[in-house]
């Protein structure tokens, strides 16, 4: 340990960034602190409670000017690389532009409401969430939805609640296994070992779908669901899902939808009319609204009639009876598994997502899919990387060959675009599972293939140090991730 507490050991493998070289760029930005820092009295509270050691008479603030400030936070996010910066072709996480008009919608004051003030009084933010339920439901093809939850493995995490919930109801509380196919997303085999459940793993088949023969090997009377997503995670449509639902459903079992590649079907096939009973949505991935990074997010979850009951309270319904124009009203289902946020769910998230699906409408739904799949066979076409799994819908999963999948993706960092996501799903060698979603337009796709081509004709010498050209280069992310250093302490004091 140092003096100010660091683990030695573990900067070891942090970023280094060559402040020298950064200077000479022109590209390294100083902290505030070490910009300026001025010393200012705050006064002596003689009254204070804590003990003189815990409280202090004054501190050293920074003192800039507003175009000092600016120009610091604009410096600093060119030293990263976001969505409004170029393609960001991640894989299953749908990475897409967010319109920035849903930003406005949230932004106003009439959006502002606190959350306890009485549903007299909020009507219109009632009405806001009982149409967005009513939304979301129609374009999955489920009976009921609720808003709660505030992300998609959060909303997964709801469904396999609401499953157990609703065998437990049966008395089918002894079915006690999860059927996830190997090629799933890690949420999926979290959620079920955190719902208590013993986790199936099903193998694919050599086209890359479910294998027909292995799930019926795994089915049995203790099987409480199968969790899928479709298209898969290689953009497979399954294509004998509803023979999967069939099967799922005469040993009394329910059919899980993970809403992640809802982006593929869009306005276009519903998950309940698959034979899926229970799904949730990533809004963040499909309705345009930021990936929470830790942040707000939401994770609706949408189920079929027989499981509405079980949902998590609140939910929002139209009172019955009198006023001419209806009014609505909250309500607690009658066997809810109970609340799994604060209030009605991050608020200002569902405006966004709201606001997205009702500017885009029904046939903006089915532009979106259309182009998302357009999009994603047109740059394989374009790239030399071999695509071994096919036909693919909104995403298709290349593999690197002989090039290790990650070295590929800091050196397109050199390129000037986002990588793909690699190594993921593992039944295709050295993965680069690519999305370009639909917001990207042929001269984006155009300059992403060039730079997965630059990198397919390049040696490993090249590829093992890459990247030059960014603000961090090499990081070592398994240091960087077990030993984070979360205090600053200046590059000249080492
Ligand atoms: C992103 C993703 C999830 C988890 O969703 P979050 O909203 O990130 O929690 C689940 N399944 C798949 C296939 C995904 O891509």
């Amino acid at each position: 340990m140092t003096d100010d507490g660091r683990d030695e050991s573990a900067d070891a493998g942090q970023v280094r960034y060559d402040q020298a070289r950064y200077v000479e760029n022109g590209q390294y930005e100083p902290l505030l602190a070490e910009k300026d820092l001025t010393r200012v009295e705050i006064g002596d509270d003689d009254d204070s409670p804590l003990p003189d050691d815990l409280t202090r008479d004054s501190l050293e603030l920074p003192e800039l000017s507003e175009p000092e400030l600016a120009r610091h936070y604009t410096r600093l996010s060119q030293m990263i690389y976001g969505i409004d910066s170029g393609p960001y072709p991640l894989g299953s996480c749908t990475m897409k532009y967010n319109p920035k008009f849903t930003e406005d919608v949230a932004a106003l004051p009439s959006a502002a409401v606190h959350p306890d003030r009485s549903e007299r009084s909020t009507q219109g933010t009632l009405e806001l969430m009982y149409r967005l339920q009513d939304y979301l439901g129609r374009i999955g093809g489920m009976d009921a939805v609720t808003l709660q939850p505030p992300a998609g493995a959060a909303g997964e995490f709801v469904g396999i609640r609401v499953a157990a919930a609703y065998h437990e109801h049966n008395g089918e509380g002894h079915r006690d296994e999860v059927i996830i196919p190997e090629s799933a997303h890690g949420t999926n085999f979290a959620t079920a070992a955190l719902g208590g459940y013993d986790v199936v793993s099903l193998p694919s088949d050599d086209e890359g779908r479910v294998d027909l023969e292995a799930l019926e090997a795994a089915l049995s009377e203790n099987t409480a669901a199968l969790m899928l997503t479709n298209p898969n995670t290689l953009g497979l449509f399954e294509r004998d899902i509803t023979e999967i639902a069939e099967m799922v459903h005469d040993v009394g079992g329910l059919l899980y939808y993970d809403g992640a590649n809802l982006n593929a079907l869009l306005g276009r096939a519903r998950p309940g009319d698959m034979g899926f009973d229970v799904m949730h949505y990533n809004v963040h991935k499909t309705f345009a609204t930021p990936h929470g990074g830790g942040g707000p997010g939401a994770g609706p979850v949408g189920v079929v009639s027989e499981l509405a009951p079980f949902l998590p309270s609140p939910r929002v319904r139209e009172s019955e009876g009198g006023a001419s124009e209806p009014t609505y009203e909250l309500f607690d289902p009658d066997h809810t598994i109970g609340k799994v946020h604060g209030f009605q769910g991050n608020w200002l998230v569902l405006v966004k997502t709201f606001a997205y699906i009702a500017r885009l409408g029904d046939a903006g739904l089915a532009d979106a899919s259309a182009k998302a799949v357009l999009n994603a066979n047109y740059l394989a076409s374009q790239i030399e990387y071999d695509v071994p799994y096919e036909p693919f819908h909104h995403e298709f999963v290349a593999s690197a060959g002989e090039q290790d999948a990650a070295d590929v993706a800091k050196r397109m960092l050199d390129f000037g675009v986002h990588p793909p996501t690699t190594k993921w799903p593992e039944i295709v060698p050295e993965a680069l599972m690519t999305e370009p979603t639909e917001v990207e337009s042929k001269a984006t796709l155009d300059r992403l293939a060039a730079a997965f081509n630059a990198v397919a004709d390049e040696d490993d010498d090249t590829l093992e140090t890459a990247p030059d050209r960014t603000t961090a280069r090499r990081i070592d992310q398994t240091s960087a991730a077990r030993s984070p250093r979360l205090s600053w302490h200046a590059l000249e004091d080492e």
